[in-house]
């Protein structure tokens, strides 16, 4: 992608945010409803298929132009986000992994936002440890009924279709090779039965589903062949993870932002507070932790465009970028005084909406454990 073209997609981008979210994002998220009217914004500006290869009716954009779409919203409204980045994880996992039949029949209608999509891998009682998933998937004919419950999952009540991790092969050791993937649409049995109620990432809707005797046609077992789910799923990953990385970044700048023009705006003791050392430090701190967390960002994506192992990179992304965001929104919070503390101001929502980075996509606690993993198997002795 040249840069003209990447200026021109983050230009209506930024314009969007500009007329068409920034306005109304406060309202929304307060009153924690959907936004529906930007889902059709969104759908216009092709973001449902902002990654999907062209050939399927996507914009086929690089990581690194994705990963700048995606902080910009996310410094607007990360809610926003999640909306189609989750919708084009699965699909991803289709376009990578997926039969030239599931591909064209689904491809283009998540493309265009016609259908939206999200993962379903978390359970009541498995998350990190994915291969405890309990949620079963049995052959009958042509089809596979499954059982059982997913929880978290985002997109599950406004969307269409998950792709949905089962067990094929619940007595399978190592489990992982008894797990298969299925692009899973509503139909009869597949139920949501509750919106959680969350701390922060309001307005998108994440909820639990329960399936009973759920029947998914054989022809939606992605790739055709059973026992590869898990690599299905983690395949993902390294971009996954620098999509959420991107998310800190937006967020980050975004507490920056609003602390450099508060600090400049508040006066105590005779002056504005960007002129107390105490205000200086955080300030100087907030800062260098948003262009590091950008940086390695921006490194991370490269090396996936490239082509190049980025795993240890995506992980570095994802655990620095997202720990600068929750770290600047609370020394953001902290430099507003009162006023940070009032849902008045956006600044208590990037304070909600950071943790959330911190546990998804893998949690800050396995980033650092894949990190020095992949630090000595690539420095052996
Ligand atoms: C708002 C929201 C939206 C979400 N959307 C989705 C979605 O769309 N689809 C989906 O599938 N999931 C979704 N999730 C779930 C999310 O991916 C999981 O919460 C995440 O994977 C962590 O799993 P867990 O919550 O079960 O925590 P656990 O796995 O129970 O972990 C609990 C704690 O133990 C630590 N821990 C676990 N194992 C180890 C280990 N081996 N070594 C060291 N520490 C460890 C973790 O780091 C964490 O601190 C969402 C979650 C939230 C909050």
């Amino acid at each position: 992608m040249s840069n003209e073209e990447e200026s021109l997609i983050l230009d209506s981008v930024n314009r969007w945010l500009e007329r068409d979210v920034a306005p109304y994002a406060h309202d929304l998220e307060q009153a924690d409803e959907y936004p529906h009217a930007m889902v059709e914004q969104m759908k216009q500006l092709g973001l449902f298929g902002a990654t999907i290869d062209p050939e399927y009716g996507g914009l086929g954009l690089t990581a690194s132009t994705y990963a700048k779409v995606v902080s910009a919203v996310c410094e607007v409204w990360m809610s926003l986000s999640g909306i189609f980045n989750s919708h084009l994880i699965m699909a991803r996992c289709i376009q990578n992994f997926g039969t030239e039949a599931q591909k064209q029949e689904w491809l283009p209608k998540l493309s265009a936002g016609e259908l939206r999509g999200g993962i379903g891998l978390t359970e009541p009682d498995a998350g990190t440890d994915l291969q405890g998933i309990r949620c079963a998937a049995k052959k009958d004919g042509d089809y596979y009924i499954v059982n059982g419950a997913k929880a978290w999952i985002t997109n599950s009540i406004e969307g269409d279709v998950l792709g949905l991790l089962v067990k094929t092969d619940p007595t399978a050791t190592p489990p992982r090779k008894g797990m298969s993937m299925f692009i899973a649409a509503k139909g009869p049995g597949f139920n949501v039965t509750r919106k959680l109620k969350k701390l922060g990432y309001r307005g998108i809707d994440t909820a639990e589903i329960s399936f009973e005797d759920y029947r998914v046609h054989k022809d939606c077992l992605i790739g055709g062949e059973e026992g590869r789910g898990f690599y299905n799923a983690v395949g993902g990953l390294e971009l996954g993870r620098i999509n959420v990385a991107a998310r800190g970044v937006g967020v980050a700048t975004a507490a920056l932002k609003q602390a450099t023009a508060y600090s400049q705006q508040r006066h105590t003791f005779g002056k504005p507070i960007c002129e107390h050392q105490a205000i200086q430090l955080k300030l100087g701190e907030m800062a260098t932790r948003t262009e590091a967390a950008r940086l390695l960002v921006e490194q991370a994506a490269k090396a996936f465009d490239s082509g190049e192992r980025c795993d240890m990179e995506a992980g570095m992304a994802k655990y620095f970028a997202t720990e600068a965001a929750a770290k600047n929104a609370d020394e953001n919070m902290r430099i507003h005084g009162a006023y940070g503390y009032s849902t008045e101001f956006d600044v208590e929502r990037l304070y909600r909406d950071a943790p959330l980075m911190i546990i998804g996509e893998g949690t800050n606690e396995m980033q650092r454990i894949i990190i020095a993993r992949q630090l000595v198997e690539r420095n052996p002795i």
